[in-house]
């Protein structure tokens, strides 16, 4: 993507910046570690109280330098001096692939270790976090710095002490899984992390925008009849043409009358829509969007009776992540796999929201201009992008548009056997593993050996990819095509052309093909990138299909299936436009989720923050005598019907030994009954061993924060999925979403406290037992 104006200032500013980095390349040389160790403590001290200025900055980069140049062998180039200067603004730096981005970010974190804060560096999977721990890690270790690498499947004592390091590596699933897991804890002493304060994110696109359509989730099991998802698919089988209405594009599926009709015969009962068969309904509607929405190989794999999710953008499936609520179930169903147990959420956040807390945030990647706006909106960074060391020596050529699928695959065969022939290595690749599948038949049946790259075997995705460079080697890959690991050349190929990457489809956005084409042409090498596409492709036909059917229809009929790729310029346009609005059409869907969240992120923040304030607290004396207080006004506020009234003081009282009768209290002013009540819960504190009251009430107080915290969000995820449905009219959804939301949730309070107020009156001295 090409810089804009204001790239090209930030650029030559930090260029000079650079030039004075590189001058200065003799400065520490002679030092020997103890000295240059002596410096980092030094720097640490100084910036406690002043700021850092840019010419500290330029003395700070140079020592850097001089450190990776001894410890790993390499000297940082211009390029990656300005990028990190850049990273050290909060921004996105655009640097190619290959240009040596794990280099740059050790400049970023030891400055900002030196800054005073704490570093989380994110890579998109663990074997890259392990990695480039080992290679980068050790530079800042050489320094001083202490480095930490989080994995998941640790145990608490170990994170504690990972976290304690002055860098951090790790995926942004886990360092958002130990958020949430933090803040489930029942003593303070049990959080593992240590305050969000810098965070630079590798593959920053991968990870803020693709992953960002998938909220992290921690759940447990909710109990619920598994035999009903089963008999519901039958149900759903006999389903024909006129029975409902799928719209694809807004992913709805709906009943016509005969679809209702057939579901009240089948379930045996008078409406599917009355209040007591609401399960029936929605196990029925679930299974429809299992059946008519859902596709296999695009949306979820079946892989050794499992059904796991496939990353739309990645083409990768994602283990451990299951669609929200039964959907999954309904899947398993139609699948006819072993139908697993609805999860229930006990604490989730959207990528998006658990980034923003950070206090500072950066991020580097080979393609993020086109997404320039989201990253703005979002999370507030602009894009820098940063010129390539060397220049880039790809050809890169126009689309090839074929009439049929038949004639794009003989199309992409007959480059790749000529290419194949002379031994040039070739990358190709594919949107799903459908069309991977597709191709590889091909390929197979003109007899080219190749390697194959998909969700179905990404483990070993790093050695495969790192492998594509070799002479006579052809790849298949979905378009993730192993981010982050190098595809270096062998000697021979450079003079063949380099790396040659045949595009099988056009993605959903473009800066998925660019990362694609991107593989190839690295630090200057040579390399070749063309796209083979057919009229019959999906991303087309999906989108805009109207306009592309009258297109289609009018050139095949004049054209007559000629075996060249189609002429027009206008087909050209027309893809280019279809990807556009879908990436914007994408781009709303990560906006609309984050809205919903924006709801319950403030919910989550209230109630992370009570807990923690709670969690700190020394004693409760206080704090329980205040709610206490809140909620007997409330139960004995006069303004209520005699009968309201005295079915709260039941509630309030019941199976409490206050001495008071219910006539009693009538009689006297609600300041007198509050007065009463709250006396005499001071006389029953008072009977306790203070550490033990102070224990207890600490223990009840989180037990129920917690557990009708988990029953409030279940509530607000059928909020949610209800949502659409209620919504007529004018009515906006998300509108209605945050009012009943934010009703929900006063009631939530309302609830907890009401029941924490309850079970201090409960508390009976005689009844316990000390030990
Ligand atoms: P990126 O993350 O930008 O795709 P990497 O950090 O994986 O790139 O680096 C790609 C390759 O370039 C690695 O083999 C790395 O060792 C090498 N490299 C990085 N910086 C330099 C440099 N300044 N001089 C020589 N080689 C470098
Ligand atoms: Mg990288």
């Amino acid at each position: 993507m090409a810089q804009s104006y204001d790239d090209r200032k930030i650029i030559k500013a930090y260029r000079n910046l650079a030039r004075e980095v590189v001058k200065r390349e003799d400065l520490y040389r002679m030092m020997d570690q103890a000295a240059l160790r002596e410096q980092t403590q030094h720097w640490l001290n100084k910036f406690k109280d002043r700021e850092m200025t840019e010419r500290d900055q330029i003395y700070i980069f140079t020592l850097v330098r001089e450190a990776a140049r001894r410890v790993v062998g390499l000297e940082a180039v211009m390029v990656q001096l300005i990028g990190a200067f850049v990273l050290g603004d909060g921004k996105i730096a655009e640097m190619k692939t290959g240009e040596g981005k794990t280099l740059v970010s050790l400049f970023v974190m030891y400055i900002e270790v030196l800054r005073g804060n704490k570093v989380h560096l994110v890579t998109a999977n663990e074997y890259l976090a392990k990695r480039d721990r080992e290679e980068i890690g050790q530079v800042l270790e050489y320094l001083g710095l202490s480095v930490g690498l989080n994995v998941s499947g640790l145990e608490k004592e170990q994170k504690q002490a990972i976290y304690k390091a002055d860098v951090i590596y790790g995926t942004a699933s886990e360092f958002g899984f130990d958020y949430l897991r933090d803040n489930m804890v029942r003593q303070m002493d049990d959080k593992v992390q240590t305050g969000l304060d810098f965070v630079l994110i590798d593959e920053a696109d991968s990870i803020l925008i693709d992953e960002a359509r998938t909220p992290l989730l921690i759940s447990d099991h909710k109990e619920e009849d598994l035999t009903l998802y089963g008999v519901a698919n039958e149900l759903v089988q006999t389903m024909l043409k006129d029975d409902y209405e799928v719209e694809e594009k807004k992913r709805l599926v709906w009943l016509h009358d005969a679809g209702i009709e057939k579901a009240e015969r089948f379930w045996k009962i008078d409406s599917l829509y009355a209040e007591e068969n609401q399960p029936l309904h929605r196990i029925t509607m679930l299974l429809l969007r299992a059946h008519f929405l859902m596709q296999k190989d695009r949306d979820y794999v079946v892989l050794d009776g499992e059904v796991l999710i496939i990353d739309p953008h990645t083409g990768r499936a994602l283990p451990g992540r299951r669609f929200n609520d039964g959907l999954h179930q309904a899947i398993e169903a139609k699948e006819d796999v072993e139908v697993r147990e609805e999860s229930r959420t006990l604490a989730t956040i959207t990528v998006q929201n658990y980034f923003r807390m950070y206090k500072k945030l950066a991020g580097m990647t080979g393609t993020a201009k086109t997404e320039e706006e989201e990253f703005r909106h979002i999370y507030n960074m602009d894009v820098v992008v940063i010129p390539t060391h060397l220049r880039v020596n790809r050809e890169d050529n126009a689309d090839e548009v074929f009439y049929t699928k038949e004639q794009k695959g003989q199309a992409i065969i007959y480059e790749v056997s000529w290419r194949y022939e002379r031994g040039q290595p070739i990358l190709i690749g594919t949107s799903s593993i459908k069309s991977n599948e597709w191709v590889s038949e091909l390929l197979t049946k003109a007899g080219i050996p190749h390697q194959v790259l998909n969700a179905k075997n990404h483990a070993q995705e790093a050695e495969i990819i790192a492998r594509a460079g070799k002479k006579g080697m052809v790849t298949l890959a979905t378009n993730m095509a192993g981010r982050g690991t190098d595809i270096k050349l062998d000697k021979g190929v450079y003079k063949l052309g380099g790396l040659a990457v045949i595009g099988t489809e056009r993605h959903e956005s473009r800066r998925i093909d660019l990362q694609l084409m991107g593989r190839s042409g690295r630090r200057g090498d040579p390399g070749f990138s063309k796209f083979i596409l057919s009229l019959d492709d999906e991303l087309i036909d999906h989108f805009d299909n109207k306009r592309w059917e009258k297109y289609v229809r009018r050139t095949q009929q004049k054209y007559n299936f000629d075996d060249k790729p189609v002429g027009s310029r206008k087909v050209h346009q027309l893809i280019l436009d279809a990807q556009k609005r879908l990436e914007s059409a994408n781009y709303d869907i990560r906006k609309d989720l984050l809205s919903y969240d924006e709801v319950i992120d403030i919910q989550r923040k209230k109630v992370y923050e009570e807990r923690d304030r709670l969690l700190s607290m020394e004693k409760l004396g206080a704090f329980s005598e205040r709610i206490l207080r809140e909620v007997a006004e409330h139960v004995f506020a006069p303004s209520q019907e005699q009968d309201v009234h005295f079915e709260r003081m039941a509630e309030l009282l019941g199976g409490t030994k206050f001495p008071f009768s219910f006539d009693q209290v009538t009689l006297m002013s609600k300041r007198e009954a509050v007065e009463a009540l709250i006396d005499w819960h001071h006389k029953q504190r008072a009977k306790f061993p203070a550490d033990t009251i102070h224990h207890i009430e600490k223990e009840v107080y989180l037990n129920l924060l917690d557990q009708m915290w988990v029953v409030h969000l279940d509530q607000m995820v059928q909020l949610r999925e209800g949502i659409h449905l209620r919504a007529y009219g004018q009515q906006d959804p998300l509108v209605m979403y945050q009012k009943e939301g934010a009703e929900l949730f006063n009631k939530f309070q309302d609830r907890y406290h009401f029941y924490f107020a309850h079970a201090l009156l409960e508390l009976d001295p005689e009844g316990l037992v000390v030990g």
